[in-house]
C-alpha cells in the first residue's frame, strides 16, 4: 500500500478522507478529538509540501439531501480551527445549503493558496456518500489532483468517499494517509507476530457481532477473557442460570463450540465467576454483587464483578501482547462501569503491548484515564473488527494497486 510519502503531492490539490466522525455531549460538544488530532500529521505535511488541501468526512447518519445542524461538520471546523492554527487559511462553506460540493465550495476550491485547507461539509448530506455513487464521487474528484485516503474508521464501508472515487485517480496520484497507515500496520504485526502470552479481552453487548473475530483470534492468542453481556450466552451454555441477563439463545450452541474449540487448541478461557445485578436496566435500581451460580430470576447482570476483575488481573499478569475489544458492563451508567474501568488500568498497568479497539472501549480507556498508558488506542472500531476477522476493508482494496498486496 503506496502512503503519502510516496506520491508527489507538491503544490498539488490533494483531498483527504477523513473520519471525523467524533463523539459530542447533549449540548453538542465535542468531548473526544482524538479523531480530530489523529489526522493532523497527514494534514500538515501536506501543508508543508505546499499543497491546497480539502478535508471531507462523515459526521453520524444524516437525512441525505436536507441540511440538519446536528449533523454539520461545523463544530469540526472550530475545533480544527483552533489545532490547525493556521489562522484564515481554514475555510468552510457555511451557508447551511446541505450540499456537499456546493458553488460557494467550487469558488472557495478554485482560489486556494498553497498551505490553504477547505473542509466539506457532512459527505453523508449527498445520498451518494452512502450508496457508493461515482457521479458524488466525481464531483469531489474534479476538485482536486490527488486522493488520500486517511480514515480508517470508515474503510470497512464501500462508500463514495472510499470506494468510487478511488477509480478517478491512478496509483500515482492515490495513497494511504499517515493515520491509515499506521492503524494497518500496527494490527498486522501484532495480529501477526506478536510477542507471547497473547491475550484478548474481549466484552460489549453482543457475540453475535464479534463472533467471526472471535473464532479467528483462537487461532493467535494464548487466553481469552470474556466480559460485557456477551458473557451471559457463554455462561448459559455452561448450564448457568443468567435471569434476564443479555443473551442471544440462538447463539448458545455456537458459543459452546467456540469454547470446545479454545480448550482444544490449549487456548485458557475465562469467564466472569461473579457479577454486578439489578432488577432493572436502570442507573438507580437496587444492585447486589453475586457469583454467577446465584443470579436471581427476573435479575439481570449489568457488570463483571470485583472477584472477577480480580481474576482477569491474574491472567493478565504475565501478558506481553493484550488486544481489547467491548466494555466489560454497561460502562455508561457509572454503578456498572467499576468493571470496565478496572479491567482499563489493569491492561494499562502490565507491561505488555496493548491495543484497545472500538470506539466504546476507547471511551473507557478515556474516562480511566489510561489512554497515555496504552501502546495503541485505534480510532476504528468496526474497521478493527474486520482486520481482526481477515477480511479485506473496501477502502484498503481501493487503495492498492497492480503488484502491490492489500
Ligand atoms: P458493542 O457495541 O457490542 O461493543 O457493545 C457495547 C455496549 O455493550 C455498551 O454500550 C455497553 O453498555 C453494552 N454492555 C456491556 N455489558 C452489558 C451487559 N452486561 N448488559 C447489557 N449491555 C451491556
Amino acid at each position: 500500500m503506496k502512503t503519502l510519502r510516496d506520491i508527489d503531492i507538491d503544490n498539488q490539490t490533494v483531498f483527504i478522507r477523513c473520519d471525523f466522525n467524533v463523539p459530542k455531549d447533549e449540548f453538542g460538544n465535542i468531548t473526544d478529538d482524538r479523531r480530530i488530532r489523529a489526522a493532523l500529521q497527514t494534514i500538515r505535511y501536506c501543508i508543508d509540501h505546499g499543497a491546497k488541501v480539502i478535508l471531507g468526512s462523515h459526521y453520524e447518519r444524516p437525512k441525505p439531501s436536507l441540511f440538519d445542524p446536528k449533523f454539520s461538520l461545523y463544530d469540526v471546523y472550530k475545533r480544527l480551527d483552533v489545532l490547525l492554527k493556521i489562522k484564515n487559511h481554514l475555510h468552510f462553506d457555511n451557508s447551511k445549503c446541505g450540499e456537499v460540493v456546493s458553488p460557494a465550495v467550487r469558488e472557495i476550491a478554485a482560489n486556494m493558496e498553497p498551505g490553504d485547507v477547505l473542509l466539506l461539509e457532512n459527505l453523508r448530506f449527498d445520498a451518494g456518500e452512502t450508496t457508493n455513487d461515482p457521479r458524488f464521487a466525481k464531483k469531489i474528484a474534479d476538485l482536486v489532483d490527488v486522493y488520500i485516503n486517511d480514515a480508517f474508521g470508515a474503510c470497512h464501508r464501500k462508500h463514495a468517499s472510499i470506494d468510487a472515487i478511488t477509480d478517478y485517480f491512478d496509483c500515482e496520484h492515490r495513497a494511504a494517509g499517515f493515520l491509515l497507515a499506521k492503524e494497518v500496520n500496527f494490527f498486522s504485526r501484532v495480529l501477526n507476530n506478536p510477542m507471547r502470552p497473547f491475550v484478548a479481552v474481549v466484552g460489549g453487548s453482543k457475540v453475535s457481532g464479534k463472533l467471526e473475530a472471535l473464532t479467528r483470534l483462537l487461532d493467535k492468542v494464548d487466553k481469552v477473557i470474556i466480559g460485557g453481556g456477551m458473557a451471559f450466552t457463554f455462561l448459559k451454555a455452561q448450564g448457568y442460570e443468567i435471569g434476564n441477563s443479555l443473551v442471544e439463545e440462538d447463539l448458545i450452541d455456537e458459543a459452546q463450540r467456540i469454547m470446545d474449540k479454545a480448550h482444544k487448541q490449549g487456548v485458557k478461557f475465562y469467564l466472569p465467576v461473579d457479577v454486578v445485578v439489578a432488577p432493572e436496566f436502570d442507573e438507580n435500581a437496587t444492585t447486589k454483587f453475586l457469583p454467577t451460580q446465584e443470579i436471581p430470576a427476573g435479575w439481570m447482570g449489568l457488570d463483571i464483578g470485583p472477584a472477577s476483575t480480580r481474576l482477569f488481573r491474574e491472567a493478565l499478569n504475565d501478558a506481553q501482547t493484550i488486544i481489547w475489544n467491548g466494555p466489560m458492563g454497561v460502562y455508561e451508567m457509572d454503578k456498572f462501569a467499576k468493571g470496565s474501568i478496572k479491567m482499563s488500568h489493569y491492561i494499562a498497568e502490565t507491561h505488555a503491548t496493548t491495543v484497545v479497539g472500538g470506539g466504546d472501549t476507547a471511551d473507557v480507556a478515556q474516562r480511566a484515564d489510561d489512554v497515555d498508558e496504552m501502546t495503541f488506542v485505534s480510532t476504528g472500531g468496526g474497521a478493527s473488527l474486520k482486520l481482526i476477522e481477515g477480511e479485506p476493508l473496501p477502502g484498503i482494496d481501493a487503495l492498492t494497486c497492480p503488484g502491490e498486496e492489500a
